[in-house]
């Protein structure tokens, strides 16, 4: 409204603004912006700022490329890290068809459908990740895989620059308004990983893309690369982003029954039940690259079995023990490549389905599935999650509801952009193919 436009101007005016930066996502996941200089801000915020789609992955065609950034008022931030003076504010933006109407290619309105169609049964959908990222050292203004320390889980350090980055980033991010939960090294050597608090998905996914871009700024500032590469390095636990999911109704936790067995209401175990038959599909968005799927193996905390379990870390669902308003169940399988829209979305959905449908999970994994053989897996009717890219595509392909909720453009985007990233890594010749043949043959 009026009102809320000419009030948001003044604030930009009193925080000294002097920049905006107008930002959205790719089909990727990646952030984008354009910056605008404060005189723009009117118009940007009364009309929106055009921009041309056909440079953007997964969007529009040459000959329909007129787009416009809506910006979203609800998410104007200051980058704590520019200049203090002649400051620089984002804005995340819907992105827009010239006619005013929504672009079912922006990642950010397949996520708020979504929810809309939650909501049509009153019910948030509300998700908390778990960001892991490695920090390696930068040589030559290029990212290598060297080690930044040495250190383990929960190690404290020998004061180290991880230490300081950890702090910065805890800081810079407290500025722009995350509630940080808590940070900490991570299991493999430079690994770490920062929590902060759930929210509801769409806030989340925004958070997400920011929270990438602000870890990845203050590394570079300190001379460091932060990858959110799913597994960078062969023989040590990769990064994930460990999804915690609950439904909320009249402001309560839905998940939360204490008369239920565990705990767990009906409505959760139906949600389990969806996120478990359409695992499959979801892995095509949760893990969107073709190195995601190395991570996705035994014996390194990520989840390669389609299960679910009130305790172990080796399923693909695990129930965290806290009850009461905290209760939700724990989606493992994503990985902080993915489009936190997408992937947010299609969670949301097939765990709709589980809730409308009424579909009960089978029984919990009780034991370390990593550790059963494969004939025990079959006999308890465990399955595995796609073992690749192209895999899990045509697993997407197969899965109407998943397809439905992506919506055809987006579906069509990620069909091209998996038969290209397939066809390059096919026809690619890895150096492991040359250490393993080219002294033998
Ligand atoms: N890094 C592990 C993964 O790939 C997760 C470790 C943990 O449980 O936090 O998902
Ligand atoms: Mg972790
Ligand atoms: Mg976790």
């Amino acid at each position: 409204s009026p009102e809320t436009i000419s009030a948001m101007l003044e604030r930009i005016e009193q925080d000294n603004v002097k920049f905006l930066r107008l930002q959205f996502t790719d089909l990727l996941g990646l952030p984008k912006n354009v910056a605008i200089p404060v005189k723009q801000a009117e118009k940007a915020l009364t009309g929106g700022i055009g921009f041309d789609g056909s440079s953007i992955e997964g969007f529009v065609r040459i000959e329909e490329s007129d787009m416009v950034l809506k910006p979203d008022l609800s998410t104007y931030t200051l980058l704590p890290w520019r200049p203090r003076e002649n400051r620089v504010a984002r804005f995340i933006c819907d992105v827009c068809k010239p006619d005013g109407h929504s672009f079912e290619g922006d990642p950010r309105y397949v996520l708020q459908r979504a929810m809309e169609d939650a909501a049509k049964d009153g019910y948030v959908f509300n998700t908390g990740p778990e960001l892991e990222f490695f920090l390696f050292k930068v040589l030559d203004g290029r990212p290598t895989t060297q080690f930044q320390d040495g250190g383990g889980y929960f190690d404290l350090a020998p004061t180290d620059l991880a230490e300081d980055l950890r702090r910065e980033a805890v800081l810079a991010l407290t500025e722009m308004g995350f509630e940080i939960e808590a940070s900490h090294h991570e299991v493999a050597e430079s690994q770490h990983e920062i929590d902060f608090k759930y929210s509801d998905a769409l806030h989340t996914a925004d958070n997400v893309i920011t929270f990438k871009f602000a870890v990845k700024t203050m590394a570079l500032m300190r001379g460091l690369h932060a990858s959110f590469m799913a597994k960078p390095i062969y023989g040590i636990n990769g990064s994930g982003m460990h999804t915690n999911c609950s439904l909320a109704k009249d402001g309560a936790n839905a998940f939360y029954d204490p008369d239920a067995p565990l705990q767990l209401s009906k409505t959760c175990m139906h949600f389990i039940g969806g996120l478990l038959r359409h695992a499959k599909a979801i892995t095509r968005v949760a893990n969107p690259t073709i190195n995601s799927y190395k991570r996705l193996v035994p014996g390194y905390e990520a989840p390669c079995y389609i299960s679910w379990s009130a305790s172990n870390r080796s399923t693909l669902i695990r129930v965290p023990a806290p009850r009461g308003n905290s209760t939700r169940v724990e989606f493992r399988s994503p990985d902080p490549t993915c489009n936190p829209y997408l992937a947010f979305a299609a969670m949301l959905t097939a765990g709709m389905e589980g809730v409308r449908e009424e579909i009960e999970p089978p029984v919990g994994a009780g034991n370390n599935i990593y550790h059963m053989t494969s004939v025990e897996r079959d006999r308890a009717g465990i399955e595995t999650l796609p073992g690749d890219l192209y895999e899990a595509h045509q697993a997407l392909i197969a899965d109407d509801l998943i397809c439905r909720a992506l919506g055809p453009h987006v579906v069509e985007a990620l069909t091209n952009a998996t038969n290209a990233e397939w066809d390059a890594y096919r026809t690619a010749v890895h150096p492991w193919e040359l250490d393993r043949y080219l002294a033998t043959y």
